[in-house]
C-alpha cells in the first residue's frame, strides 16, 4: 500500500508498523500561422517529420515500433496505459527545442515527464510528443549565496542529498523519487512550509522553454508575468529546463503520534480541528487514515526541543489515552520511495473542520475501510500568509491540504477504489471548492477554474499569450483566453 505523505518520516504505514503501533483540444490551431517554422522540417506527415526529428535530437527518440517503447511510456500511475505519437530522452535545451518546433508544425500536445509521478499520469499522454527530461537531472548548491540550482527532471532525493551536504535545505515532499519540478510547478504539498513557505514559494529563478521555442529567463526582475504563472500554475507555460531555489537552514522535527483506530474517528477529527485552530509557523499536524489500521494522528514542531515539548503536551492530553510516540528528525533524502502502482486520487482543501464536514470524513473513513486512506496535512503559516495573487498557487490561508486514494492491485478492484475516491472528493466538495491540483484525477476545466479562483483569469492570459494552440495541454490545463495583460 502507497503512503502519501507530506512529511519526511512519519506518518506513513510502514513506520507504524515498523514502530508496532499499527497494527482543449488545440482551439487556437490558426495561432501557429505566425510561429516560424524551420525549413527541416520538409515533410507535411508526421510521421516522416518524426525521421527527421530523431536525426536532429541528440537524445533517444523512440516511437511504437521502437524497441523500448512500451517501457518507457511506464509512469508512476499504473492504471494510465497511454501511447505517445513518440518520446525524445532530451539531453540539452535545443533538443527540446526541436521537439517544440515538430509540435508546433504538426500541432501536437506535448506531454512532459519529469520525475514521472504524476498522479494522474500526464507525463505520458496518448498522441503526444513526450518530451522526457530523465537528463536533467543535475544540482548545484551554492552555499554562500543560499541557493539551488536543478534540472528540470531532478528528483526530489537528488535535491536534497546536495543541499543536506552544505547543511542546507528547502521545503520538499516526502518522496524521494518524485520530481522536483513537477511537485514545485503546482506549488507543493511540502514539509517546513508554515516556517519557510511551499515549494513555489521558495523558486527564485527558473529557465522556461515557452512553445515558441525562446529560451527565457524567469525571475523577480525577469519575464515577471511567466515568473508568476509558473509558481502555481504547472506545466502549463512550457517546459522548465532549470529551477533555481532559496535554502534554509535545516532545523530539527520533534514529533509526536497517536494511534486512533477504527473508534472515534469524528470526535478524534473535532479535537484536531480544534487544536489546529491557531498554530505557531513552527507547528505541522497531520490527521491520516490508513485503510487497514485506521486513523491516527500527528502533530509536530520545527525548532527548540522545550517550546516543542509544551506544543506536543497539548496534543497528548487532547488524545489521552492513547500514548505519544515522540520522536525527532530532520529531513531524510533516502525517505520511502513507493514503488508504481494502480492508483485513484483525488483532494481537498479544508479551511476549517467544523461542522458537517467531519461527519463527511467520519463517513467516508468508516466506508474506506480496507479501500483507501486520507492524509489531510495542515498548511499554516508562512505559507497561509503570502497573498493569494502574489504568485498562481491558490491555497493560500490556513487550511489542511487533503488527499484521498485508493490503491488497487487486481483489475476487478478497479470500480471500487475509483468510487470510493470520487464519492469521497464528491462529498468534501461543498465544504472545500479548492484543492492541491496534483492531487487531482483529471479534470474538468470548470474545476481547474474553479480551484484557480481569482488567480484564473490571469492565468488564461499569459497562457494565450505563450500557448495560443494550448501545445501544453496534457496537464492540469490552463485554457488559453486572450484578453488585456495588465
Ligand atoms: C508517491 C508519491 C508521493 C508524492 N508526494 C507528494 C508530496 O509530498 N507533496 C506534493 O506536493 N506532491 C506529492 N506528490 C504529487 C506530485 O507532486 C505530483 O505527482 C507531481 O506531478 C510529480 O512530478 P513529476 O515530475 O514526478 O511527475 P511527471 O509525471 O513527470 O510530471 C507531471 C507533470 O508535471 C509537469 N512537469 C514536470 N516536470 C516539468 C518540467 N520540467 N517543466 C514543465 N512541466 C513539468 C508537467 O505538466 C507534467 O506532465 C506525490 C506523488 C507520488 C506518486
Amino acid at each position: 500500500m502507497r503512503i502519501h505523505k507530506t512529511d519526511f518520516r512519519l506518518w506513513t504505514r510502514r513506520d507504524f508498523v515498523r514502530t508496532g503501533l499499527a497494527a482543449a483540444g488545440a482551439a487556437a490551431v490558426g495561432a501557429r500561422a505566425h510561429w516560424g517554422m524551420s525549413p527541416a522540417f520538409a515533410a507535411t506527415d508526421a510521421a516522416s517529420d518524426l525521421d527527421v526529428l530523431a536525426r536532429r535530437v541528440r537524445g533517444r527518440l523512440l516511437r511504437e515500433s521502437s524497441p523500448g517503447y512500451d517501457e518507457a511510456r511506464r509512469v508512476w500511475n499504473l492504471a494510465y496505459d497511454r501511447r505517445p505519437l513518440a518520446m525524445v530522452r532530451a539531453t540539452d535545451v535545443d533538443d527540446v527545442r526541436r521537439c517544440m518546433e515538430f509540435a508546433r508544425k504538426h500541432t501536437v500536445p506535448i506531454a512532459i515527464r519529469g520525475g514521472g509521478h504524476s498522479d494522474a499520469g500526464y507525463g505520458v499522454a496518448d498522441g503526444a510528443l513526450q518530451i522526457d527530461l530523465g537528463m536533467f537531472n543535475h544540482v548545484t548548491v551554492d552555499r554562500d549565496r543560499r541557493v539551488a540550482s536543478v534540472g528540470g527532471g531532478t528528483r526530489i532525493r537528488d535535491l536534497l542529498r546536495a543541499s543536506l551536504a552544505a547543511g542546507l535545505y528547502t521545503p520538499m515532499g516526502g518522496c524521494g523519487s518524485v520530481g522536483v519540478a513537477g511537485l514545485t510547478l503546482a506549488g507543493g504539498d511540502t514539509s517546513g512550509r508554515g516556517l519557510y513557505g511551499t515549494a513555489c514559494d521558495n523558486l527564485i529563478g527558473a529557465q522556461l522553454v515557452t512553445a515558441d521555442g525562446e529560451v527565457r529567463e524567469l525571475g523577480p526582475d525577469r519575464n515577471e508575468d511567466l515568473y508568476w504563472a509558473i509558481r502555481g500554475g504547472g506545466g502549463n507555460f512550457g517546459v522548465v529546463t532549470r529551477l533555481d531555489f532559496r535554502l534554509h537552514p535545516v532545523v530539527p522535527l520533534h514529533s509526536a503520534a497517536f494511534q486512533i483506530g477504527w473508534q472515534g474517528i469524528a470526535g478524534a477529527l473535532r479535537a484536531f480541528g480544534e487544536l489546529i485552530r491557531d498554530t505557531p509557523d513552527e507547528a505541522r499536524a497531520g490527521f491520516y487514515l490508513d485503510p487497514e489500521a485506521g486513523a491516527s494522528v500527528e502533530c509536530g514542531y520545527r525548532g527548540d526541543a522545550t517550546a516543542a515539548a509544551a506544543y506536543i503536551d497539548k496534543w497528548t492530553a487532547a488524545f489521552r489515552p492513547a500514548q505519544a510516540r515522540l520522536s525527532t528528525s530532520t529531513p531524510n533524502p533516502e525517505g520511502e520511495v513507493w514503488g508504481t502502482t494502480s492508483v485513484a486520487v483525488d483532494g481537498a482543501f479544508i479551511e476549517d473542520l467544523s461542522g458537517g464536514v467531519v461527519d463527511v470524513l467520519a463517513r467516508a473513513a468508516t466506508e474506506g475501510r480496507g479501500i483507501g486512506q486520507m492524509l489531510l496535512g495542515l498548511s499554516n503559516g508562512v505559507a497561509a500568509r503570502i497573498p493569494m495573487t502574489a504568485t498562481a498557487y491558490p491555497l493560500r490561508g490556513t487550511g489542511l491540504s487533503s488527499l484521498f486514494d485508493a490503491e488497487w492491485r487486481k483489475p476487478e478492484a478497479r470500480a471500487r477504489a475509483e468510487r470510493w475516491v470520487a464519492e469521497t472528493g464528491a462529498a468534501l466538495r461543498p465544504w472545500a471548492r479548492r484543492a492541491y491540483v496534483n492531487y487531482l484525477p483529471p479534470s474538468a476545466p470548470e474545476r481547474i477554474r474553479e480551484i484557480y479562483g481569482v488567480n484564473y483569469p490571469r492565468l488564461a492570459r499569459i497562457k494565450a499569450r505563450y500557448d495560443p494552440a494550448n501545445l501544453f495541454r496534457e496537464n492540469q490545463n490552463i485554457r488559453p483566453e486572450a484578453g488585456r495583460e495588465r
